[in-house]
């Protein structure tokens, strides 16, 4: 068999693994978004790379864009086949793909007014929402820690990455001409400490490992530092300087996070008066397929819900649901938080609030998760002065503020513990993935002495023989 690297190769977006065997079935590893590209992206996002109707099976690691984004362009180009997830990623990815069609479907409308201005040519979305709705027909809910027989010479079982709800390393048992060999794909690697989510989990031995890398050269600092930091951007900018203060954050995983640690705050009486808009009807969606799957919980959350029975709710917190409950953020004089996808601020409504509120030094933008160098997040956390958003450039004279430790990714400890089940002689190939490239090489370095002997970083489109 053979495995091409199309997406998250070099890069840390667009998520797409494809496996070809020797009788020619093809499985799909991800189907996900390239974003914060730049210029580059809507091309990278146009074209795959392999014929979508050549695809036999799709396997889909977790619900986030980078993962899940172009599952409606596949189907649109006419992949006919099932895709396998766990039950919680389904209803993750249902709500975070018709999202998705939606706010194409905006730019494209945004993007095509400024075109006709202009006598150019017109836009066309990626997918559509009915293109999405076909798609998530075809998610197929398959449980943790089961070997499941998908065809007669593939086996797949799904084990707890730990990184969002739902989000599963994907292990496959391949047959062919009698030998079986299995190849695991890490998906995303949350971390062993994480402040809701259960730790990622050990699974058998495999022949070829795919592990992403997005954080290879880097050790978080521990997580209750987070929360202190959260708290005091909240005082200093809405306290003291009387602004307000706009979060990015992903829809999925970082707003519970922020929600979890504000009302844990509030639990210790910590928590300043102050208004909390969640500004995105994906986040609300999100937070409540969250509550729906407690058994993703670590135990301190389900030692939480013994005396709160809501962890992300509190007093003062508000959701936003239209535009219009939006829009009036904007005319609001009083102080407040808001916390708005997407996360690396490249689309959605947290880039409305970020060119309303950037103009004027009371207010700060906290970004609180990864950002692609060139994402406006990206841009913001390397300090730009200035920069452009829908076609407009504008100064920054907010402060903006960065806390690093906030990651559904697990560092470099976390990705090794992942693979400390594992006998490093035994994995024939180990594929660096999702991840920058001089990340990714100091990251090989690391695993080269923890004694993995055939260790490569693969490109974009790059295919290689497995056996
Ligand atoms: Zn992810």
């Amino acid at each position: 068999m053979k495995i091409a690297f199309h997406g998250a190769a070099r890069t840390v977006t667009g998520s797409k693994h494809l496996i070809t065997l020797k009788n020619g079935k093809k499985i799909l590893l991800d189907c996900g978004m390239f974003q914060g590209m730049g210029h580059e992206t809507d091309s990278l996002n146009r074209d795959f790379g392999f014929d979508p109707q050549e695809i036999t099976y799709m396997v889909l690691s977790h619900a986030h864009i980078d993962h899940s984004g172009l599952i409606p362009r596949l189907v649109k180009l006419g992949y006919r086949g099932d895709i396998f997830c766990t039950p919680a990623t389904r209803d993750l990815a249902e709500i975070l793909l018709l999202d998705s069609a939606e706010i194409q479907r905006d730019d494209a409308k945004f993007t095509n007014k400024k075109m006709a201005r202009e006598g150019l040519p017109f836009v066309e979305p990626l997918y559509s929402v009915d293109d999405a709705k076909l798609s998530i027909d075809r998610l197929k809910p398959t449980g943790y820690n089961t070997w499941t027989h998908i065809d007669k010479d593939i086996q797949l079982m799904f084990t707890d990455a730990g990184h969002i709800v739902g989000a599963a390393s994907v292990h496959l048992r391949i047959t062919e001409n009698g030998k079986t060999e299995q190849i695991s794909f890490s998906g995303d690697i949350g971390r062993y400490n994480d402040a809701i989510l259960k730790s990622p989990e050990v699974f058998p031995q495999a022949d070829y490992i795919l592990i992403e890398s997005t954080y290879g050269s880097t050790l978080h600092a521990d997580a209750a530092p987070a929360d202190a930091e959260l708290l005091r951007h909240i005082r200093e900018t809405c306290m003291e300087k009387r602004g307000k203060l706009i979060i990015p954050a992903f829809s999925v995983g970082r707003t519970q996070e922020l929600l979890y640690a504000l009302n844990n705050a509030q639990l210790a009486g910590k928590l300043p008066r102050v208004d909390i808009f969640v500004d995105s009807p994906l986040s609300t969606e999100a937070t409540a397929v969250t509550k729906a799957h407690p058994e993703v919980f670590n135990s301190e959350v389900a030692n939480i819900l013994k005396k709160d029975d809501d962890p992300f709710d509190f007093p003062g917190l508000h959701y936003i649901k239209t535009v219009d409950e939006s829009k009036a953020l904007n005319f609001r004089q009083e102080p407040c938080v808001i916390i708005s996808a997407s996360g690396m601020a490249e689309a959605g409504r947290v880039k409305h609030h970020i060119a309303n509120n950037i103009d004027n030094a009371r207010n700060t933008i906290l970004i609180v998760g990864y950002c692609e160098p060139q994402s406006l997040g990206g841009k913001l956390m390397r300090g730009a002065k200035e920069v452009s958003i829908y076609g407009t450039r504008f100064h920054v004279n907010a402060a903006v503020g960065v806390i690093r430790s906030m990651s559904a990714h697990g560092d470099y400890e976390d990705l090794s513990q992942w693979l400390a089940c594992q006998h490093p002689k035994d994995v024939k190939k180990l594929f660096l993935v999702h991840g920058e490239y001089d990340v990714q090489q100091i990251f090989r370095e690391w695993l080269i002495k923890k004694g993995f002997l055939d260790i490569e970083i693969p490109e974009r489109h790059y295919e290689t023989g497995l056996a």
